[in-house]
């Protein structure tokens, strides 16, 4: 992994260094194949993902909200839809020798309150609606966090963990070529996602900058040593502890007794652990898409990282129990971090789970059935529109380090993180108090009432 600068512990990254990668079947069919494949090592039991779109689940808070906030039908319709959708072609000669054609897609939801902004997901499951689902997402979720951007996404369905590093750089380098006339430093500007890290933003930039100019603020998350910020590898999942801070005393949970489980040990998944074990909790359970652990003891939260990072599976870290994905949710603890995909708590599992405190450190990880079931069960949960806002909070100071060519310290930028993240929180919690609702319908009230302001203040609508 040491030869993907900044890199995170994707799937792109582990694979990329697999030697027998060069035997790998290239052809169209068998790239199909692993395409499914791929898609169900992220699924391990039929069980395990909810039918529901994260479409549907964005779709579902979204009607919520307009409907309290009382917005006409003819302007909910402005703020659902995208503004702008576009699909592209890219076909790459893989080294099979054959060229394979994957699709890639930038959607602009809103960018009333700033310039675009959202990650690119390398992923066989990426689809034109996942993409939308995401897109507005993160146009509500800037506005919760209350930094200058719009939302947005884009992905690719590239089975980015079947292909060589060289394969990944041609798609990203394709990908760009296509989509640039639309992004920019004051229009839109994408960021890692799932299976897509620093070292793919290094070539995005690069690519941009044939074209237009060494641009660093094209694209955020980029590695170190080309202007990226320090602090934003770490930043979504220290996110999710200052918002784990805040809501601690609110439920009577002492940081240093508290033990939590963590679904889905990547970027934010393994980051949120080892600064949630620097203040003294403890992991009792973790997994990742090739199976789940547990330990009363306790867990390693930076030996597992570390274990994972060179190359072991997560369900050979010494010392503990290997268990199946469905009984990591029903693991005693105080706190769960779902940080693995969409739609992995739903009404069939949602009632097995024991933890007091929910932080979705993953993009629409709860069903709208499996949230009515934890606010039944008293769960406090932190729901994703605020708790893992830390990645862009800390992508809007890496684009503002960029336009300025400075560099803050990492313990600024994380002062600065930690901030935004309260004042988010305090707002969206006083919310909640103040109506009597969920933090979700809150956060999703603040959010749509900033970006309609913005709107309505610039005369869009
Ligand atoms: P990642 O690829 O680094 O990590 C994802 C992890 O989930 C991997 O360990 C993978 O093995 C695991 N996983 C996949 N399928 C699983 C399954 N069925 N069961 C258990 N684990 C499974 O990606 P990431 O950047 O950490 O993103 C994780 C989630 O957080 C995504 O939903 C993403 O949209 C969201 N998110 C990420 C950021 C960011 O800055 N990286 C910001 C906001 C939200």
């Amino acid at each position: 992994m040491r030869d993907w600068p900044g890199s995170r512990e994707g799937l792109v990254a582990t694979k990329a260094k697999t030697p027998q990668r060069e035997e790998t079947d290239k052809s169209p069919t068998a790239v199909d194949r692993a395409k499914e494949e791929a898609a169900a090592a992220g699924r391990p039991g039929p069980s395990q993902r909810a039918e529901v779109s994260n479409l549907d689940i964005v779709r579902f808070y979204f009607d919520r909200a307009v409907e309290r906030l009382e917005l006409a039908d003819d302007i909910r319709t402005v703020f659902w839809t995208p503004y702008r959708e576009v699909t592209v072609q890219i076909p790459v000669k893989l080294s099979d020798g054959k060229v394979h054609t994957f699709s890639g897609y930038r959607i602009q939801h809103n960018g009333a309150r700033g310039p675009y902004k959202g990650g690119i997901r390398y992923h066989p499951e990426v689809d034109v609606d996942e993409v939308r689902a995401l897109a507005s997402l993160m146009t509500w979720k800037t506005a919760v966090a209350n930094v200058p951007f719009g939302g947005a996404k884009g992905g690719v369905n590239c089975p980015a963990d079947q292909l060589e590093i060289s394969e990944v750089q041609k798609i990203t380098r394709s990908f760009m070529d296509k989509i640039e006339k639309i992004l920019g430093p004051t229009r839109d500007i994408p960021a890692p996602d799932v299976n897509t890290n620093a070292q793919v933003m290094a070539w995005m930039m690069d690519e941009y900058g044939k074209l237009h100019g060494h641009t660093p603020a094209i694209c955020t998350g980029k590695p170190i040593a080309l202007e990226g910020s320090y602090g934003r590898e770490q930043a979504t999942g220290r996110g999710c502890i200052y918002m784990f801070r805040e809501a601690a005393p609110q439920i009577g949970l002492t940081p240093a007794e508290a033990t939590f489980v963590v679904q889905g040990y990547g970027n934010v998944g393994s980051w949120a652990a080892r600064i949630l074990q620097q203040l003294g909790a403890k992991m009792v359970g973790a997994s990742d898409a090739t199976g789940a652990i547990q330990s009363e003891a306790g867990i390693d939260a930076d030996d597992l990282a570390r274990h994972i990072a060179e190359g072991g599976k997560l369900t050979e870290f010494p010392g503990t129990e290997v268990i199946s994905p469905d009984d990591l949710l029903a693991i005693e603890c105080d706190v769960l971090i779902p940080a693995a995909l969409g739609g992995m708590i739903h009404e069939h599992n949602a009632d097995r789970i024991k933890a007091r405190m929910i932080i979705e450190g993953a993009n629409s990880p709860t069903t709208p059935a499996a949230d009515q079931i934890l606010h039944q069960h008293g769960v406090h949960v932190i729901p994703d529109v605020m708790a893992n806002a830390g990645g862009v909070v800390c992508s809007y100071f890496e684009w503002v380090q960029n336009l300025q060519h400075f560099r803050w310290s990492e313990r600024e930028v994380n002062d600065k993180l930690g901030g935004i993240m309260r004042r988010a929180y305090r707002d969206v919690s006083g919310r909640a108090k103040e109506e009597g609702i969920s933090l979700r319908e809150a956060a999703y009230l603040v959010g749509i009432e900033r970006v309609v302001e913005a709107s309505r203040t610039r005369g869009y609508v």
